[in-house]
């Protein structure tokens, strides 16, 4: 029988400004809902909170996904909050759990090269990641069309950017039936070859907006990664925007490198250590990294800040435009303006 849990769950949540329902949606009786911080993780947005958690035994799982779920709260704990192991199992009490290492204390371990000896149960991750056939370029076919029309009329790109917006990040297309259909394709590249990929689906009535190869198929983790580290570590310029979304980052990128201005995303609202790392190592290329995160967000965006807050020449930025919740949804003039200003 489940051992009966002392801590206060909800207390813990409100203290920690973590968003949660106790009925509702998705919301058994005796539960209360979060936004799943793996999906998150994963680069799937969870507003409808899929992870549910049993007040009474701290047992946790998502609705999403049968891997997303344990008996352990505080590893979730650390997933939603950010802080370490041991002190969410100080504050759960149970002093066995603290032993746990597969956790991310050891962010300046990282910074300085220690990696974690590698766990030999753990299969290692392919070493190269060949783009799949069915990811057609984005020509002006007549299958490619829906796609080329989803960047014009629904991100709002200027028509005659499109081809190059296209050819910058090598957009690709799916039609094929499966978990990739109707999704427009971003790859990922690292150490100069495809790393992982990411769809985004241009079906309005699809719930999963994002889909993201999983983490045994992919070369780099898409959370272990941040989006064209290779080209950041390679160029120099003002500000280095970090926004949330493959999205934002393409909307943000393409129209303020004319402003010396480059865009990175984190795929999530929160950064792994690894993406840390990264933003550590780009920073000096640049005199600023401005986390723009969309509106709303003040919670994650200042837990964001708290995590990046040794980068020296952090700042952030609220969207100065009045009804744009997205820096997906700023215009190219917004974007330039928001980059001429830094
Ligand atoms: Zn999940």
């Amino acid at each position: 029988m489940a051992r009966k849990l002392k801590f206060d769950i909800l207390a813990f949540l409100e203290l920690h400004g973590v968003d949660y329902r106790t009925s509702g949606k998705n919301c058994a009786k005796g539960h209360c809902v979060v936004s799943c911080p793996m999906c998150e993780a994963e680069g799937d947005p969870d507003p409808s909170m899929h992870m549910g958690i049993e007040l009474s035994s701290g047992h946790w799982g998502c609705w999403r996904s049968s891997h997303h779920r344990g008996k352990k709260l505080t590893s979730l704990m650390t997933k939603l909050t950010g802080i370490s192991f041991k002190e969410a199992a100080q504050l759960v009490g149970d002093a066995a759990e603290s032993v746990d290492k597969e956790e991310f204390d050891a962010l300046a371990q990282w910074l300085s090269g220690i990696e974690e000896q590698a766990n030999p149960a753990v299969q290692s991750p392919p070493k190269t990641l060949p783009m799949p056939s069915s990811f057609r370029p984005i020509t002006d076919s007549r299958f490619a069309q829906p796609f080329r029309r989803y960047l014009e009329k629904k991100r709002g790109f200027r028509r005659q950017d499109i081809d190059k917006v296209i050819k910058t990040y090598d957009l690709r297309y799916c039609v094929q039936s499966g978990s990739w259909q109707q999704r427009l394709i971003l790859p990922i590249y690292r150490d100069n070859k495809l790393g992982t990929y990411t769809g985004r689906s241009v079906d309005p009535n699809e719930q999963l907006r994002y889909n993201s190869l999983s983490k045994d198929k992919s070369v780099v983790n898409i959370k272990e990664t941040i989006y064209d580290y290779d080209g950041l570590m390679n160029t120099t310029g003002r500000a280095l925007f970090v926004v949330e979304g493959p999205l934002d980052m393409l909307k943000m990128d393409f129209y303020g490198r004319a402003y010396d201005c480059r865009t990175t995303c984190l795929f999530s609202k929160t950064a792994t250590p690894e993406q840390i790392a990264d933003l550590y190592n780009v920073h000096r290329n640049f005199a600023y990294v401005v986390v723009l995160l969309d509106a709303g967000e003040a919670k994650s965006a200042s837990a964001l800040l708290d995590e990046l807050s040794l980068i020296p020449n952090l700042m952030s930025l609220e969207i100065p435009y009045e009804g744009v919740d997205d820096p997906a949804d700023l215009y190219p003039s917004e974007i330039a303006e928001i980059c001429s200003e830094i």
